[in-house]
């Protein structure tokens, strides 16, 4: 999961954070803590998303193919 308060500075990267699907690039809602993901077409809070730079010593795995 990301912090709500850090989510807006760690979107700024836009291969720092993922949709709970793997997707990067997501975009930062402005009034919620949240993101949206182009590729799943659903806005995801900041609970549910992935900061892939913490546990970067388990392998990342960016779905099936
Ligand atoms: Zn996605």
């Amino acid at each position: 999961m990301v912090a709500p308060e850090a989510l807006a500075d760690l979107l700024s990267d836009p291969y720092r954070v993922a949709c709970p699907n793997g997707h990067t690039a997501l975009k930062p809602a402005t009034t919620t803590p949240s993101a949206y993901c182009r590729t799943c077409r659903e806005s995801y809070h900041a609970s549910e998303l992935v900061d892939r730079r913490v546990g970067s010593c388990k392998p990342y795995r960016n779905g099936k193919d």
